[in-house]
């Protein structure tokens, strides 16, 4: 096993969701933060664990041909960008893999219709929003931005993600508080009075909206500030103080209080006007999201006199951006301010027959159904958890004929897709579409289909014919699981399925219910386990 500052001549044979290069030393898996697939390095372990370890760069020896030249000073530091160090073309073909291998390790789909991923024109000063947090160092407050996996702030003067305008907006806010004595906020002591400066760019029409985090609601010579910032910023239409006196680390309160201008900005995205408040969710690549949305616009096919469903709809965006001639569009959002924007870029935008409810999607789902609504077409955009089993019951129940899935999540998608397959959709086609360039994120967006009826009683004709019952392979675990997952929302184990197999008379692998020490305790089923994987064996015909 490596020790812990040994050293080591490694090729790093692959890179991983967070951007780490992975390598094997003495047959132990090592990641290397800033390495990429191809690179011959000599790296120091910095952590030794029984599984893993993790190593630092000590010498380039040969780089890969993937390899560029990092141009962030706070790279590896700041927890944002983790592909700076890997050419744009080949951080777009690890984010085709990690939706790829997502769909095949999490999703257990064999072949599905992956398209090439969208990417943009450019990679730099794409996001339209940014949250800085601010520190006192030396006397002076500095913004920045938080550190991978720590609340360490690190000052950036400059992120190549954001618009350049935002450093000079920064700056003139951390200058003012000097002068004024306005204290930083401590995470540590919950003392100090500015969190957060959050800025926001609706980048078509220019308007800029600055929030203020702050502690309380009484900000020295607000008015001074204010007018500075306008006369010398005059794109700034709005500055807002939103209190957050909490200890927590959740960035945003939910009081806002307006100081100059609506309390809103106004954006257009794919010729749909979008107003934009401090709390409500807004695509941070806008330029991004039209191509995004116009992938799902076409997923959703023709939308002409039918009836759309946007659960998970933020400002109403997707539905309203693309199912123009719906005859009715229904949209479901848990925050309230972004419901009441929803309600207001209905009315901006002249359309008819919207209805927004303010609620959780799975409960509004359910309410939906129960009033016997029937959607032709449903949209989904849940945040990085994804949908819950039931969510996934009621959109089968309602027997829409598509279903278009935008994920921000390839492993919460590929989860819930084999859920939607049990239920016999099928994945049409899935389009990765990179929103957001250098960091671990990637945005994929889904064509799921109902397989009419016919198809899928062939489909279990030939599970037949395979004779799935002698089948003790991993795919029949899987199934039992997902069957289990769906329709009784219970999670079982490998071990436990052998167990009820067993049970049954039926063979299973020597290697389940066997422990490796002779008095180590095994788990054993609980009923309501027992019941559901029982159904599931007689569902499969197994028993
Ligand atoms: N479709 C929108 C927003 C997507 S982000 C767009 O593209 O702009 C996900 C949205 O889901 C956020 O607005 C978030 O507030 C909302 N959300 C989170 N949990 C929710 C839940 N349980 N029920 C309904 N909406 C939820």
């Amino acid at each position: 096993m490596a020790q812990k500052n040994s050293c080591h001549k490694v090729n790093i044979t692959s890179i991983n969701s967070s951007g780490f290069g992975v390598c094997r030393i003495d047959g132990v898996v090592c990641f290397v933060q800033g390495a990429v697939t191809g690179d011959e390095l000599e790296i120091k372990i910095i952590k030794s664990k029984k599984n893993y370890n993790i190593g630092r760069i000590e010498k380039i020896i040969t780089p890969s041909q993937k390899r560029t030249e990092n141009d962030c000073p706070v790279f590896k530091k700041c927890g944002g960008c983790v592909y700076r160090h890997v050419k744009y073309e080949d951080e777009l073909e690890i984010k085709e893999t990690i939706v790829r291998d997502a769909f095949t390790r999490i999703g257990h789909f064999e072949n599905i219709n992956l398209k090439s991923i969208i990417a943009p024109e450019s990679t730099l000063r794409y996001r339209n929003k940014a949250q800085y947090p601010v520190k006192n160092e030396n006397g002076r407050i500095r913004a920045g931005f938080f550190a991978a996996r720590t609340h360490e702030i690190i000052p950036c003067e400059d992120c190549l993600l954001q618009p350049e305008i935002f450093s000079d907006i920064t700056k003139e806010i951390c200058l003012f508080a000097d002068e004024n004595k306005i204290t930083a906020y401590d995470e540590k002591t919950n003392k100090g009075f500015l969190r957060h400066i959050y800025l926001r760019i609706a980048e078509k029409t220019g308007e800029i909206m600055l929030t203020l985090v702050v502690t309380g609601n009484n900000l020295k010579k607000s008015d001074e500030l204010v007018n500075r910032l306008t006369e010398k910023f005059p794109q700034i239409k709005s500055i807002v103080l939103n209190i957050n006196a909490e200890k927590t680390n959740v960035i945003l309160g939910e009081e806002c209080i307006n100081l100059y201008g609506n309390g809103y900005i106004t954006d257009i995205l794919c010729d749909t006007k979008i107003k934009i408040s401090p709390l409500s969710f807004y695509q941070v690549n806008r330029r991004q999201a039209e191509k995004l949305y116009e992938k799902a616009r076409e997923y959703m096919g023709d939308t002409e006199g039918k009836i759309v469903m946007d659960l998970y709809c933020g400002t109403g965006t997707i539905g309203l951006c693309t199912a123009k001639d719906a005859d009715k569009l229904i949209g479901v959002e848990i925050i309230e301010q972004a419901v009441n924007d929803a309600k207001e870029n209905a009315e901006l935008n002249s359309r008819k027959n919207t209805e927004f409810i303010c609620g959780d999607a799975e409960k509004a789902a359910e309410i939906l159904k129960e009033k016997n609504v029937k959607p032709d077409i449903i949209v989904v955009d849940p945040p990085r958890k994804g949908l819950t089993p039931n969510l996934i019951e009621t959109i089968n129940s309602f027997g829409a004929e598509k279903v278009v899935y935008v994920s921000c999540d390839p492993a919460t998608l590929a989860r819930d897709c084999e859920i939607f397959a049990s239920y016999g959709f099928c994945i049409e086609e899935a389009t990765p579409v990179d929103l957001f360039p250098r960091t671990a994120h990637v945005e994929t967006v889904v064509s799921l289909v109902k397989l009419p009826p016919d198809d899928v009683i062939n489909i279990e004709l030939d599970l037949t014919k395979l004779d799935i019952s002698i089948n003790d392979g991993k795919t029949t675990y899987d199934q039992i699981k997902a069957y289990v997952l769906k329709k009784y929302g219970l999670k079982v184990s490998s071990l436990y399925i052998s167990q009820i197999k067993r049970k049954h008379g039926l063979e299973v692998s020597e290697s389940y219910n066997k422990s490796k020490k002779d008095n180590q305790h095994i788990p054993q089923c609980p009923k309501d386990k027992e019941d559901a994987i029982t159904d599931a064996l007689k569902y499969f015909k197994m028993i």
